[in-house]
């Protein structure tokens, strides 16, 4: 791995996430790095003849400074706030299935081959590998239910230097018996053990803020698959760490939903569920949250709880659209997640295009595409998704629903340099790009060089992929992208 074993200073166009409304653009930013990977300072405009003096009045004339050229620009990393290692293998496969029909036939066969460490090293590298260079910098990574594949899956993500979240399925019962957990009680020395396990990797320091890169996460795979007895051990396991994070699925699929309601009938509702056993709290991401009720979403919002939205999961197993611009108005935190194999890409790319359709199918279905609203107090509700929301949802969105806003998620001095250098021109070997025009471009004032630059993002991520994911950066170092060097 390159790292950069010193402060490291960028020069160039840099986008920058603000808002669900808004994002900056800076054509000629000069973007410091410290030598542990935060941003030091940030000046917004830099003409090319005041470089050096700019560079002198900060102390940094012996610094190096890596210059972008034009149609290369800097955006935060992706965060992809929910998908499965040890599903990559099936994308593109099941689509004909809905959920728990797609679970017993396509993906629990293909987890129970988890139990060979062997499998699961060789898998779980190219995962990560394919993972990170898509542009995820922050990833939330269910394993599979084995203890030692899911060990393996935190060694691998922590030698790539990714940011990650790591758990353990924990399901003993409805599951096939070639995989399901024996007891309650193993199933939580089992996420015990993994706990202390990815702690040990990367101990937090006494003196830092900032956590560690790679941190375990409670992973009870849905209620469906969990006991009373596991769900409250869980829950107390939680509340004795209030740090751990906790990540499941919520009201996916239809059956899914009437199933769960018959096995708690004491619980008010699905969310009901989760906050009974003490797994509802502000550190908690719930995946999907396609049909939640309104008292759902008044309980989610006063647990603080987040939602990962996960389009193409729900389009391909013909879930349905989740509510997104609902859970805006409420001010609930929303984020992306690819949920590989329900969904059939591992970029947060892919979730961007299709999150963006279905709020249009959902603005569409309540006729609702113009500026009139149902309610005057809605802003997003069956609204389209303008760029700065769906940029927003895949940095900043998704850091807040790891509880990681204050770290990632967008640039500001203090900031982990948690980054992408996206390439738009020709040479990056995207045919759908219609790319850099590069005449004239140096003469442009620089409202028109921000114009070309808005372009470029939304371009970007309506047709970009790993081709034009130059380089990706995990606090500070060099990890990943087309131009890394293995
Ligand atoms: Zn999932």
């Amino acid at each position: 791995m390159e790292s950069i074993k010193k402060s490291c200073i960028f020069y160039g166009a840099v986008i920058n996430p603000k808002s669900l409304q808004s994002f900056s653009v800076s054509p000629q930013c000069l973007l410091a790095v410290d030598a542990i990977g935060n941003i030091d300072w940030i000046v917004d405009d830099v003409e090319p003849h005041t470089l050096q003096d700019v560079l002198a009045s900060k102390g940094c004339i012996e610094s190096e400074v890596i210059a972008l050229r034009e149609g290369e620009f800097i955006i935060p990393g992706f965060i992809d706030t929910h998908t499965h290692a040890p599903q990559v293998p099936n994308m593109g496969t099941g689509g004909q299935y809905e959920l728990l029909d797609w679970l017993e036939n396509v993906t629990f066969p293909t987890e129970a081959k988890f139990s060979d460490v062997n499998f699961a090293r060789e898998t779980y590298t190219s995962v990560v590998r394919r993972v990170i260079d898509s542009g995820t910098t922050t990833c939330c990574y269910y394993g599979s239910l084995h203890l030692e594949a899911t060990k393996i899956l935190a060694d691998i993500v922590y030698a790539f230097g990714q940011r990650a979240f790591v758990g353990k399925c924990n399901m003993n019962r409805h599951c096939p018996g070639h995989y399901i957990e024996p007891s309650f009680e193993d199933s939580v020395a089992d996420t015990q053990t993994l706990i202390s396990y990815i702690r040990s990797l990367s101990p937090q320091q006494d003196n830092s803020s900032q956590e560690p890169l790679v941190q375990p996460i409670l992973t009870p795979r849905f209620a469906i698959s969990c006991t009373d007895d596991l769900l409250s051990s869980l829950g107390n396991l939680a509340s004795s760490d209030p740090k751990l994070r906790i990540q499941t699925h919520i009201s996916e699929n239809k059956s899914e939903i009437s199933f769960t309601r018959e096995l708690f009938p004491s619980a008010s509702s699905y969310a009901g569920v989760y906050d009974m056993f003490g797994l509802l709290r502000q550190n908690t991401i719930l995946a999907h949250a396609v049909h939640l009720t309104e008292d759902e979403i008044d309980l989610i919002k006063s647990k603080d709880a987040g939602i990962s939205h996960c389009p193409t999961s729900n389009f391909n197993l013909s879930s349905g659209i989740a509510p997104v611009g609902v859970y805006l108005d409420k001010g609930i935190k929303v984020g992306l997640g690819t949920d590989v194999s329900g969904g059939f890409n591992v970029s947060i790319l892919n979730a961007i295009q299709n999150a963006s359709v279905a709020a249009k199918v959902c603005s569409l279905q309540t006729g609702n595409s113009g500026s009139e609203s149902s309610s005057m107090s809605a802003i997003y509700a069956n609204k389209q998704l303008s760029i700065p929301s769906l940029f927003y949802l895949a940095t900043i969105g998704g850091a807040a629903v790891c509880g990681l806003e204050n770290q990632v998620g967008s640039f500001a001095t203090g900031k982990s340099f948690d980054a992408l250098i996206v390439n738009v021109r020709d040479e990056a070997g995207n045919p759908t790009i219609w790319g850099l025009d590069d005449t004239n471009f140096t003469n442009l004032s620089i409202e028109d060089k921000k114009k070309h630059l808005e372009g470029w993002l939304e371009r970007f991520l309506f047709c970009g992929d790993d081709r034009n994911i130059e380089r990706v950066y995990v606090q500070g170092t060099f990890v990943g992208g087309r131009t890394f060097r293995r």
